[in-house]
């Protein structure tokens, strides 16, 4: 359960803040699309719910927000890894080992996992993102949609509960954006991880979503079903 109560936020040096009591639960297991034009607020949004926003963005935040009973005012962004693995929008910029399975290692090796576990945790996720088959790969020769799923193997390794990705799909072909898409599905549907997901192109993650949060520019927002959302703002 993520719980963001009455939350405001300015950036440091900003005249008007980006949110202005926004409210929203999102449940277990949920799959949350946010979405909204470039510079509504969808990537600070991200970053409050994983707690950069307030300890290394800085600036003016009000309310709270929760993750799983942990509050981020009193919790760093590593105290809530085991709860929330994060995605950026460019995985490779991020990649510090050359191989997919010593990337994998490298996300978990920090977690204190044992090796034995660590060894196991590798197969489960490498198969659940279906790229098995790139174990020995370098990431650097990895297509976009590939290293996307390597990028979502590593976060999922040390088992959080919930993913939240920024725009996983803005920088891939349909075919990329389609397999980084059925992934989060099956990783949703059969383990119940919380997806939460941010994307400017609606119209591609809408089938996915159980609900959308949209964002404007002036710091309003709606959240809904797809349904209820899509007819609001057409
Ligand atoms: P989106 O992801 O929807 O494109 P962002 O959350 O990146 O929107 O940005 C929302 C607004 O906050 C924009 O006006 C942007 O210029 C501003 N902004 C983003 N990051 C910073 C930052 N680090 N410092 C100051 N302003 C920022
Ligand atoms: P992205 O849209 O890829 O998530 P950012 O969130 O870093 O990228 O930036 C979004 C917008 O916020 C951009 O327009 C960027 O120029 C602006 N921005 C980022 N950092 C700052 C900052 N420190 N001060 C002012 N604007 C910023």
């Amino acid at each position: 359960m993520i719980e963001l109560d009455r939350v405001s936020y300015t950036y440091p040096g900003a005249t008007t803040p980006i949110f202005r009591q926004l409210s929203l639960h999102i449940a277990p297991g949920e799959f949350l699309l946010i979405c909204g034009p470039s510079g509504a607020g969808k990537s600070t949004l991200l970053r409050l719910l994983n707690g950069l926003i307030p300890h290394f963005y800085g600036g003016t935040f009000g309310g709270r927000v929760r993750v799983w009973g942990r509050d981020t005012l009193t919790h760093q962004p590593r105290d809530l890894a085991d709860l929330i693995g994060f995605v950026v929008q460019d995985p490779e910029s991020q990649f510090v080992v050359e191989r997919v399975e010593d990337e994998i290692v490298f996300a978990m090796e920090n977690l204190g996992v044992p090796t034995p576990v660590m060894r196991r945790r590798v197969e489960e996720v490498l198969d659940q993102l279906a790229i098995a088959h790139l174990r020995h790969r370098h990431v650097a020769t990895l297509s976009g949609g590939e290293q996307q799923r390597v990028a979502i193997a590593a976060a999922l390794a040390a088992q959080p509960r919930a993913l939240v990705l920024d725009e996983p799909t803005s920088q891939l072909d349909p075919h990329g954006a389609e397999e980084v898409l059925t992934a989060l599905q099956k990783l949703n549907a059969d383990l119940g991880i919380t997806i939460i997901l941010c994307e400017h192109r609606l119209e591609r993650v809408v089938q996915y979503a159980d609900r959308i949060l949209y964002l404007t520019p002036n710091g309003q927002y709606e959240v809904g079903t797809p349904r209820e959302v899509l007819s609001r703002i057409e």
